[in-house]
């Protein structure tokens, strides 16, 4: 091998700067001693901060780190260790650390050289592993090449060992120097205290070539013993003889050789690589007396570029070297593989050949020229079997020590794998953009969509609005003043034609009744109460309608009810009756002859609840089976001819199930042509201790008890003259109040049973005024609101402001009689402000327990006593448990208060709310909503304490009384 010179350790520096991968040189302690420049740049701490601080502690699992060093240590060499770095900033990276150990000739380990090679993405390190596993011949060509550094810093450390000993004399040499004073010294034994302390042989040779004196480290390099030396002809001590004497004469022939390469050849056969500078000696009057040469032994710096080499060859990626004529002067063994050549081959071509675009290399190449350096421009190698090899082309100039350029060092990173993993992230990321978008555009497609359909739907809930308020106007007044003459003195065919003007009326009613529900379910407005009501009498007064209709077709009604049944249920009463006259009307209208049969059997029962099937059947015309299907379609009838025979427009039946289905029930029917159908409908009830509001107990006309007297809030004048002839017809006092002010304002001054208020009014509107009399004067007189309007009445805001109850336009006049009878007759609800507490109405009622305890006022004191003395320390658990998050006592404790609620008639809310605090207890779980519902219930029971205290006081009285 030949003797590398510093040009050579400078190209060799060169490569290892040039490295994309940050290589790194660990002591055994694990202190970075070396790096090349890619380490600041990748942890952004300069050269200096690195040197000699924890090679672990830069990453982020420094044990780990750690263990990899041990790892390194233990196995020799390591490869793609994955492990993540950390920069000064705190930015992590992902690396891959590709180590091994560096040892002396005694196998002693002197540290560890790692190679740190970033892998940003961890899909990278997981397709690199997998590359890894495939080529493991490559692996043994690293652990060969791992060999290879082993053997190269053995002999480095044997060098170093001289050093050391050499450094050892030396310091003996400046002991003994340091203890002798110059005044006591020759300058001749100081010189040669100098030149003996020297590392480097030093030598002097007279003008015949013979050895005149030598130092010890001339002794030491040969060999051979200072006697032996002296007198012999100083060119046998190297290996080229000629090349050493030629040296010589050159000296005298200039006067001076610097750096003249030779190679000592010790006792032994040992070789040493050595640089001469010689120059001529001579005596005081000028004559040459010899040469004085000193060796400087370069082995040491030879090893460090067989070091160099071996990183160089050790490098996963393609190094050339290429002369100033482009072509190739050295490669590692990555070159080979690239492009598939032996060494050989390759050294001295043109390197411009190995790539797709030979023209675009040699522009690059000439760039590096240029520039002194390029960086990361990309190229395409092909290899002998055509295989192509993306890579990143890296290059710079390497100098003499004059700054002439000698040549390019180039690094090609294979991106392959980078370039595909990234073609394929792009194809994805195109692809998910691509999705993304026609997503976006389909989106885009549906909102407007949605928009349209959404403004469809509201232009045609406020057409349907605006419809249903002009038409039911005047058609109020055509049917309430038909109704009125009807009642006067007529002539027989006078009284003929009025009744068909009032049959068309409330056929045209029934019509946009109809039209308007089905509007309400499209529009999902359709909302459904939870009243208590009696079913019995919903159904007897209900078929009552149809007695006349049915005794004029000659058919028989039967009505079959389970006596099971609980009395009272909760639930929507007035869709129920909608449900039941649609299907009985059908029956009426497509039956003839025979029977109609309304059966109302209980299916089952429980504590809560029960669920009961309603079936209609008819012995009619029946349905056609293919039919049977669509009937509960939109305007779908059984036969085309149906409209003609039998009038309708298909709807009934469609709302009919608009109206069972969303109650969570359902509708069938069955039938037979020719022998009848069977509708049958299921649904089910909560059951309820309350009492039911009986508006479906029809009150008989004149059935009155005082006079009443009526405010009715109303501004179309046609309406106002029906109202009060509808009202004067009752025997009720009226007043006629044209919009909420002038309402309220009568309030004021006089004295009324009951409100009957239109919503939709100018100046002060029905919801406003309710709000007003209720908020603000602390009324609780009955409202019912008058709505001409079915589609936008919010039956919930009519609630919400207060009022009792609602009656719909064209007004019966028998519903409106029955529902202020109802009203004025029942003691006045206490009206509860719906936050609960803020007003000074009174929170309890005790009409149930009046009931129970008919009337008898010990028995009440002894039930309210019992409440008042269980109450309050209830109250103090609940309030504590709480507080604790003591579940099971807070769950007993709203347990025991539950049943007192409906006893004292407190509002069912409250059981309600105790029930959800409840629900937390037993799940033992605390909630946002515990808080406000436990100061609820302690409000409440406050409040009812102190109000049930005062109604001890006045029993006290009564009992005393009787
Ligand atoms: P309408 O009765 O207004 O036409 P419905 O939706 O109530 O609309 O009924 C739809 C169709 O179903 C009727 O037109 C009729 O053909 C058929 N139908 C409904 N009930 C019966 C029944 N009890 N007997 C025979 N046919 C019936």
């Amino acid at each position: 091998m030949k003797t590398h010179t510093d040009k050579e350790q400078h190209y060799f520096r060169n490569l290892i700067e040039l490295s994309l991968d940050s290589m790194v040189m660990i002591s055994s302690e694990g202190l970075i001693i070396d790096m090349n420049k890619v380490l600041p740049k990748i942890t952004g701490y300069s050269r200096d901060q690195l040197l000699n601080t924890n090679f672990s502690s830069y990453f982020t699992d420094q044990l780990t780190a750690k263990e990899m060093y041990h790892h390194v240590l233990i196995k020799g060499f390591l490869y793609d260790y994955p492990l993540t770095l950390k920069n000064k900033k705190g930015v992590l990276t992902d690396v891959l650390c590709n180590a091994s150990v560096y040892k002396d000739y005694d196998s002693s380990i002197l540290g560890v050289i790692a190679v740190v090679r970033q892998a940003s993405e961890k899909k990278l390190y997981t397709e690199l592993q997998a590359a890894n596993q495939k080529l493991t011949f490559q692996n043994e060509e690293k652990k060969k090449r791992a060999a290879e550094l082993v053997i190269a810093n053995k002999e480095l450390l044997l060098q170093n060992e001289k050093k050391e000993k050499r450094a050892a004399d030396l310091g003996i040499a400046n002991e003994e120097l340091e203890t002798l004073s110059f005044s006591e010294t020759s300058a001749a034994q100081y010189s040669r205290s100098l030149i003996e302390a020297s590392l480097d042989p030093l030598v002097t040779i007279s003008a015949e070539g013979k050895i005149l004196d030598v130092n010890e480290a001339s002794i030491t390099v040969t060999g051979v013993k200072r006697e032996k030396l002296i007198g012999t002809n100083f060119s046998h001590y190297f290996t080229e003889p000629e090349k050493a004497k030629k040296g010589y004469e050159k000296v005298f022939d200039k006067g001076f050789v610097a750096d003249y390469p030779l190679t000592i050849k010790g006792k032994n056969g040992k070789l040493t690589d050595v640089l001469y500078n010689a120059s001529v000696y001579k005596d005081d009057k000028g004559n040459v007396l010899g040469v004085f040469a000193a060796a400087r032994d370069v082995t040491g710096q030879k090893l460090l570029s067989k070091y160099s080499l071996s990183l160089i060859e050790a490098s996963l990626d393609p190094l050339v070297t290429i002369n100033t004529e482009g072509k190739i002067t050295d490669m590692n063994q990555a070159t080979v593989r690239i492009t598939g050549l032996a060494r050989k081959k390759l050294k001295g071509t043109d390197f411009f050949d190995y790539f797709t675009e030979p023209q675009k290399a040699q522009e690059v190449y000439q760039q590096v020229f240029a520039q002194g350096s390029v960086a990361d421009s990309p190229l395409t190698v092909r290899h002998v079997d055509g295989k192509l090899t993306d890579v990143l082309f890296n290059g710079s100039v390497y100098t003499d020590d004059n700054d002439h350029v000698l040549g390019v060092v180039i690094v090609a990173r294979d991106v392959t794998d980078q370039n595909r993993i990234a073609t394929e992230l792009l194809e994805a990321k195109i692809a998910a953009e691509l999705a993304t978008k026609i997503a976006e555009d389909a989106q885009l497609k549906a909102e407007r969509a949605t928009l349209v359909a959404e403004n469809a739907v509201k232009a045609k809930q406020q057409f349907l609005s605006n419809m249903s308020h002009e038409i039911r106007t005047p058609m109020n007044a055509i049917i309430g003043f038909t109704k009125v003459v009807l009642k006067t003195e007529l002539s027989a065919k006078q009284k003929e034609y009025l009744t068909a003007i009032k049959m068309s009326g409330d056929t045209l009613i029934v019509l946009i009744n109809d039209i308007l529900d089905l509007a309400k379910v499209d529009a999902g407005k359709m909302v459904f109460e939870q009243t208590p009501f009696k079913l019995r009498s919903s159904i007897s007064v209900m078929l009552h309608l149809f007695e006349v209709k049915i005794h004029e077709r000659n058919l028989t009604l039967v009505n079959e009810y389970d006596e099971r049944i609980p009395e009272v249920l909760l639930g929507d009463s007035v869709r129920l009756h909608q449900i039941i006259m649609n299907l009985v009307s059908n029956a009426v209208k497509f039956t003839t002859e025979g029977t109609i049969t309304v059966s109302v059997l209980m299916l089952s029962e429980d504590d809560e609840k029960v669920t009961i099937q309603f079936d209609v059947k008819d012995t009619g015309i029946g349905i056609d089976k293919y039919k049977l299907n669509n009937i509960f379609d939109d305007f779908q009838q059984a036969t085309s001819g149906t409209s003609r025979l039998y009038g309708g427009t298909g709807l009934g039946l469609a709302i009919v199930k608009q109206l069972i289905e969303p109650q969570g029930g359902s509708i069938e029917v069955t039938s037979t042509l020719g022998v009848g159908s069977t509708f049958s409908f299921v649904l089910t009830f909560l059951k309820t201790n309350e009492d039911a509001i009986s508006d479906s107990e029809v009150v008989e006309l004149g059935a009155q008890l005082k006079q009443i007297r009526v405010l009715v809030v109303e501004d179309i004048p046609i309406n106002q003259l029906l109202m009060k002839t509808l009202l004067d017809d009752f025997g009720f006092e009226r007043d006629i109040a044209e919009n909420g002010k002038i309402a309220v304002e009568k309030i004021h001054t006089m004295e009324y049973d009951i409100i009957l208020m239109d919503l939709q009014m100018p100046i002060m509107n029905g919801f406003a005024a309710t709000e007003y009399i209720r908020n603000t004067m602390h009324s609780n007189i009955p409202i019912i609101a008058l709505t001409a309007d079915v589609t936008t009445v919010d039956l919930a805001k009519c609630k919400a402001v207060g009022m009792n109850d609602y009656i719909a336009k064209p007004v019966d006049e028998r519903l409106l009689y029955t529902k202020i009878m109802n009203l004025v007759k029942k003691p006045k609800k206490p009206y509860i402000d719906p936050e609960g507490l803020n007003t000074k109405e009174s929170c309890i009622n005790l009409e149930y327990l009046n009931k129970r305890t008919k009337s008898n006022p010990k028995l009440m004191m002894e039930m309210i006593s019992l409440y008042l003395e269980q109450t309050p320390p209830l109250v103090k658990v609940m309030n504590k448990s709480y507080m604790d998050e003591d579940w099971e006592n807070l769950y007993s404790a709203v347990h025991k208060m539950i049943p007192s609620f409906s006893l004292m008639g407190i509002d069912l809310d409250y059981e309600n709310k105790a029930r959800v605090i409840q629900e937390y207890a037993n799940m033992q779980q605390q909630s946002g909503e515990i808080p406000e519902l436990v100061l609820q219930l302690d409000n409440v029971c406050t409040q009812a304490c102190k109000e049930l205290e005062q109604e001890m006081n006045k029993l006290e009285i009564l009992a005393n009384e009787n």
